[in-house]
């Protein structure tokens, strides 16, 4: 059977702005089915990398936690440690570039940041799932706590998994340093040297600082490597390899196990919410944004986090893509634009795992909001 995913698009008139439409949109999707009065609801987010523009605008989240206030619940804005040197590897520094980026306590309806895996990235809970690539999963401990959840992405492009999304803010993002790490474990490039020109961007772009330069030749350490592929896609001679057809399934897979190890304990407790907006190559971990690969296309919301997934891939190829951007092929409508950004990476098999192992489906429903009329007067 399928599943409803609700869209909204983002014209607004004066009957309605768009943080109302989302307010409908959020209560269409059942967020009075999962919320109950004093429920600890994680609103799982990214606060973007300090210099990223691409994040969710806090004006929406604004609408979010008081949509979920008014269910009696009671919510708290979070996201986990990164793994790499950036302006999120501590607790500290994270809700510093959080209320720099717009997230301040003032402005999200006095709703607190609580970092999921704590000050270090070290307050994670195992969590037993028993699947085929992770026993267990290491989640940020106060993500585990939370008696309920509402996932909020932005849904862009991804070096890694193709596209990011519901899974990637749920899986990865939820993950303490040892789940992040643990998910890229097997992602370990090579440099051939022998087309290596010394140029150092792979260096200079290196967030693990793993990568040196000895006689004009760039080297990795492997103990500082973090798995992140940033390496692979700046290197201008594509000198940087992984075994893509081993390392990236294995990576989307155990993103995969890790979201059903955060939802394990909130079966009926989650409500999932995409950004079609702002459609970045990369993701918001980069200190900058490049220019989206097509126009804004509006916000999905549904209890399943597959369908919610396929349904936003589908919205963004069913896009005419934008020239001058990273995305050089694939341009026309109805052809895949992650393909056309990481022709190596097949995004699908991320959707096809989880629902193989029971995560949801990939059959939805599209279920259209309306756009409420101009007032009469006008
Ligand atoms: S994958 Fe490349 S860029 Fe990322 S940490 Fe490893 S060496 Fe550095
Ligand atoms: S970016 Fe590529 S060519 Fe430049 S130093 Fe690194 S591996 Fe060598």
């Amino acid at each position: 059977m399928p599943s409803d995913v609700f869209f909204m698009d983002l014209s607004a008139t004066s009957r309605e702005n768009l943080p109302d439409k989302l307010g409908r949109l959020i209560n269409k999707a059942g967020i009075k089915k999962i919320l109950g009065k004093k429920d600890h609801t994680a609103i799982k987010i990214h606060f973007g990398e300090k210099g990223n523009t691409a994040y969710i605008r806090p004006v929406f989240i604004r609408r979010i936690i008081e949509t979920i206030k008014k269910t009696g619940a009671m919510p708290f804005l979070t996201d986990a440690n990164t793994l790499y040197v950036g302006t999120r590897c501590n607790a500290v520094s994270h809700i510093t570039t959080a209320i720099e980026n717009g997230f301040a306590y003032s402005s999200m309806d006095n709703t607190p940041i609580i970092i999921a895996d704590g000050l270090f990235g070290k307050s994670e809970t195992p969590v037993t799932v028993d699947k085929k690539n992770c026993g267990q999963v290491y989640i940020g401990s106060e993500i585990v706590h939370a008696t309920a959840l509402v996932s909020v992405a932005h849904f862009k492009g991804h070096e890694l998994s193709g596209f990011g999304g519901t899974i990637k803010n749920v899986g990865m993002g939820s993950a303490s340093r040892r789940g992040k790490l643990d998910q890229h474990s097997n992602v370990s490039p090579k440099i051939k040297r022998k087309t290596c020109i010394g140029c150092g961007e792979c260096a200079a772009h290196c967030p693990g600082e793993a990568i040196f330069l000895e006689d004009k030749k760039a080297y990795i350490t492997k103990e500082k490597c973090i798995g992140c592929a940033e390496c692979i896609v700046r290197c201008p001679t594509g000198s940087i390899t992984i075994n893509w057809n081993q390392t990236i399934p294995v990576f989307m897979e155990k993103m995969v196990e890790y979201t059903c190890g955060v939802l394990k304990n909130k079966q009926n407790k989650a409500l999932f919410i995409n950004f079609i907006t702002d459609i970045a190559p990369k993701c918001d971990c980069l200190s900058y944004t490049e220019s989206p690969i097509v126009n804004n296309i509006g916000v999905v919301a549904s209890l399943d986090p597959v369908a919610i997934d396929q349904a936003s891939v589908d919205l963004v190829n069913q896009q005419q893509g934008l020239s001058h951007t990273a995305l050089k092929t694939g341009l026309a409508p109805g052809e895949d634009k992650f393909k056309g950004l990481y022709p190596d990476v097949d995004w699908s098999h991320q959707l096809a795992y989880a629902e193989e192992i029971g995560l949801g489906t990939r059959d939805y429903k599209l279920v259209k909001l309306r756009t409420l009329a101009y007032k009469k007067s006008e």
